[in-house]
């Protein structure tokens, strides 16, 4: 089958061999992904991986479940143990033995096939297009900042960094009724923001004044941190979101002296943001730029990384 391999910080487009399920495995037909920062991180040596890219995926079961064999599904990125400390204590994200889905020590999706954990997959509705199921995961990343903190609506909320995952962040923060401001550097992801009611500010006029109760990290960059520092409240939470290759040099002295808290947030509930996609809650068909075939791999992970693209797709099959 073809696939988008990574090895020694390059990508290429090549044969490789369709993966043998594993005992709870389902096979799927890769039908939709979408190239998301950590992809474009990943190239540049974050988390030292290689083999098949990829992580953000529709597609269609192919064998391994009678339950879902046919089914259009999207899935899970951590695959758990069950048994570890982590695992049995509710916190399954982080299994101590994980592997994520073309991210760490396990093939991705960018391939015609993906082998994945039956319990890892769940079923799209009808209702819920390809170019939107395609959203489910870097969605759930984006609400799981809902679940991390309470989000009133007197607050001050600052997403910062209107990239892919700001734009998913700001909409769903939208939601809470919450003061909100996007903060970014783009002015068409800005514009598409503005468009939709929400207020937002460009990176060099940046609010002056610490009063942002919390603050949300989208920027991608390990300068997100000390800008992140810059609009916080005394005691207010900044929520990171950024994984990057490069290391961050920020000055930690506004955190210890406005003793701000500082949170760490990753993947988050699929089930949660289908829903959202299934009730239109969520504009994500207005973030797909370009989509190119699985083929074209190499030059739309090229374009991905440009500033002028926001979603870039890879049709892989039907
Ligand atoms: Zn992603
Ligand atoms: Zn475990």
């Amino acid at each position: 089958m073809r696939a988008i391999v990574v090895e020694a910080g390059k990508a290429v487009v090549r044969d490789e061999p369709r993966p043998e399920p594993g005992d709870g495995e389902v096979l799927i037909k890769v039908r939709l992904a979408g190239i998301c920062s950590t992809d474009l991180e990943i190239l540049r040596g974050y988390g030292g991986f290689t083999g098949i890219l990829g992580h953000e995926f529709v597609g269609t079961v192919a064998g391994g479940s009678a339950r879902l064999d046919g089914k259009r599904v999207v899935g899970e990125i951590n695959c758990v143990c069950g048994r570890c400390d982590m695992c049995t204590s509710g916190l399954a994200n982080h299994c101590r033995r994980r592997t994520v889905v073309g991210i760490s020590g396990r093939p991705g999706v960018f391939a015609e096939y993906v082998a994945l954990p039956e319990r890892n997959c769940m079923e799209v509705p009808e209702s819920v297009s390809d170019e939107a199921a395609v959203f489910t995961e870097p969605l759930a990343a984006a609400y799981q900042v809902v679940h991390q903190v309470k989000i009133e609506p007197r607050m001050n909320v600052a997403v910062l960094g209107t990239g892919r995952l700001g734009l998913l962040v700001a909409q769903v923060l939208a939601q809470t009724g919450c003061r909100l401001i996007a903060i970014g550097r783009n002015p068409k992801t800005l514009g598409l923001l503005d468009r939709k009611g929400i207020r937002t500010a460009g990176l060099d006029d940046l609010p002056k004044k610490q009063d942002h109760d919390v603050v949300v990290e989208c920027t991608g960059s390990p300068e997100g941190l000390g800008t992140a520092l810059g609009l916080v409240r005394p005691r207010g939470t900044v929520v990171m979101k950024t994984t990057c290759q490069a290391a961050a040099q920020v000055d930690l002295t506004p955190l210890v002296v406005n003793e701000v808290t500082v949170l760490g947030s990753r993947c988050g509930p699929f089930g949660e943001a289908l829903s959202a996609l299934a009730r239109k809650q969520i504009d994500v068909a207005g973030l797909v730029t370009r989509q190119l075939p699985l083929a074209e791999g190499v030059s739309a992970l090229e374009l991905a990384a440009r500033p002028d693209q926001i979603k870039v797709l890879l049709k892989v099959g039907e």
